[in-house]
């Protein structure tokens, strides 16, 4: 069975049993990717409940090593979560609603931990979104059973997505796996259900009695990054003041983007130069801002009120955020592609390289073509990276370099401040050929025509590779080619470490061997 059904099944089990569970003396909402207090499904759950029952709602967040292996691999993350967390224990404690944050040394601890945690606390009713990768899936379904055992209720909701992931069916009846016709059902699905776009009240005030009750609670100390993903401090004051954390920041530049910026969205969001897409990926990953609010805001700016129809830019930007939506619902359905392995079982057979010199060039931005190398030190510098540029970078990996895209998702996560399981694998799924609705194998990027098309005056690569400032008009797109090799070379620029038609061809092939062998 596919994880979420083992999920559903154990919800389905317990339904019963979690019935008749009384509140007790708390309620407990555990945050994971929902690093927010508004429109926060499990998070309204959970406050309704303990109002109505008047007692405390006691937020929880556990950190486990193992999420470091997994979701925060990547330092610039690591940095953000830990700055929003002080953000939202703030504002719960401005409702006096404690935050318990702690850390437990191996994942598989987490359950027992929770249910250690519940019994001290004397709290009946466990809250939580749904998280759609495996691991957590599985997890959940063990907790459910364990807690009901103890006559704890595990409540569920479905919050990261604006549409849950099972609800769309192609009309053969199965989960598509191409996201045109996806997303016309994506639209069509909103409209007749109107409920997924109503945003949840932020949890209310707890009783006054709380904070004698559970006084311990509240002085719960944030922890600092572990010694291996910790950020120097210079890095760290640069990441801050770029990428301000807590769901206020989130809400302010969902507001301004609105503002400024949507109407021309359709026009400048390919043009890395520019600053014309919303920068809003590091708080959907955090769960600082939800979907929900987003395609909300948008749509209801569009002088149709409606998601299509109307403003240009506001109707890509709403497909855009679907994406999102759409490599969830992959997930959950064809959960092996996101673990590790292509979508169509004949791509398993493509000879990949592991030139390590080729890899480390391309993760230092040193590989002799401009706009790859500044995109990748665009992502050492801010910890993200424009997504035009994304799909450069990962096509050259896989196909220049036919290195295995395997060891550049894994190097996004790592370095990314926005790392999201799903949409990054889909993203390079779709990069290298490999996932679901892939560009065609055939199809590779030339970087230097990109770069023409969508950094026409390489404002992009001079803003990020220093080398090549001096060097005028169309030779920044290759220095080497176009007669500016002197200076490149005296600015310690490198020259291409490969050449792009060879490896086109040689790209070509062990793509068709790879299939044409199964
Ligand atoms: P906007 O253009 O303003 O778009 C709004 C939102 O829509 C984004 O914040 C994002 O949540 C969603 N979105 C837009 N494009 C995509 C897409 N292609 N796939 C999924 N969601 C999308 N996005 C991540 O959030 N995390 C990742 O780890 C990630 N890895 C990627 C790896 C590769 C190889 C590629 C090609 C794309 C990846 N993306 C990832 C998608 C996309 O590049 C970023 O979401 C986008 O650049 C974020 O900038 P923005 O918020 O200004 O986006």
């Amino acid at each position: 069975p596919r994880p979420i059904e083992l999920l559903n099944s154990a919800l389905a089990e317990t339904a019963t049993a979690r019935e008749m569970i009384r509140v007790g003396r708390a309620v407990v909402h555990w945050f994971k990717m929902d690093l927010r207090t508004r429109d926060n499904r499990a998070l309204h759950m959970a406050s309704e409940k303990a109002r109505e029952a008047g007692v405390p709602l006691i937020a929880l967040y556990i950190l486990s090593p193992q999420d470091f292996e997994a979701h925060l691999t990547s330092p610039v993350r690591v940095d953000f979560m830990l700055r929003t967390l002080q953000v939202l224990k703030r504002d719960l404690s401005s409702l006096d609603i404690p935050l318990w944050v702690e850390t437990v040394d191996k994942r598989t601890q987490l359950p027992g931990r929770i249910l250690e945690l519940m019994t001290d606390w004397g709290a009946s009713h466990l809250f939580a979104n749904i998280e759609y990768e495996v691991d957590e899936l599985r997890r959940e379904a063990k907790l459910v059973r364990m807690l009901a055992g103890k006559g704890i209720a595990v409540e569920v909701a479905h919050d990261t997505c604006v549409v849950p992931p099972g609800q769309l069916k192609s009309g053969t009846g199965n989960q598509y796996a191409v996201y045109t016709p996806w997303f016309r059902t994506w639209i069509r699905f909103i409209h007749d259900n109107p409920i997924l776009l109503e945003l949840s009240d932020p949890p209310g005030r707890n009783p006054e009695t709380a904070r004698e009750v559970f006084s311990t609670l509240y002085d719960c100390d944030i922890p600092s990054a572990p010694e291996t993903k910790r950020l120097e401090v210079d890095d760290a004051v640069k990441l801050c003041a770029l990428w301000p954390a807590g769901e206020h920041e989130a809400a302010k530049r969902l507001e301004k983007f609105c503002e400024e910026d949507i109407g021309s969205y359709g026009k400048n969001r390919n043009i890395p130069a520019q600053q014309g897409t919303s920068s809003l990926s590091v708080h959907f990953a955090s769960g600082t801002l939800s979907s929900r609010t987003a395609v909300r805001t948008a749509r209801d700016r569009n002088k149709t009120k409606k998601l299509d129809g109307g403003n240009e830019g506001i109707q890509t930007w709403i497909s855009e955020v679907a994406w999102r939506d759409f490599y969830k619902h992959v997930l959950v359905h064809w959960p092996y592609v996101c673990m590790n392995k292509p979508f169509k079982p004949e791509y398993s057979n493509i000879e990949w390289s592991y030139d390590n010199q080729h890899f480390e060039a391309w993760k230092k931005g040193l590989t002799g073509f401009p706009i790859v190398d500044a995109a990748m030190r665009q992502l050492h510098g801010m910890g993200y990276m424009h997504n035009r540029c994304r799909m450069i970078v990962a096509s050259f990996l896989s196909k220049d370099l036919l290195l295995d895209w395997r060891m550049g998702e894994r190097f996004f996560m790592e370095n990314l401040i926005d790392g999201d399981f799903a949409s990054n694998n889909g993203g390079w799924g779709f990069a290298a050929s490999v996932g679901v609705d892939p560009q065609p194998y055939f199809r590779i990027f030339n970087p230097l025509l990109q770069s023409e098309k969508f950094d026409p005056d390489g404002e992009y690569i001079r803003k990020w590779v220093p080398e090549l400032r001096g060097i005028s008009g169309k030779a920044i797109h290759d220095p080497y080619g176009r007669g500016a090799s002197d200076k490149a070379s005296k600015a310690g620029y490198p020259e291409p470490i490969v050449d792009h038609k060879g490896a086109r061809e040689r790209a070509l092939a062990a793509y068709k061997s790879g299939i044409e062998r199964d």
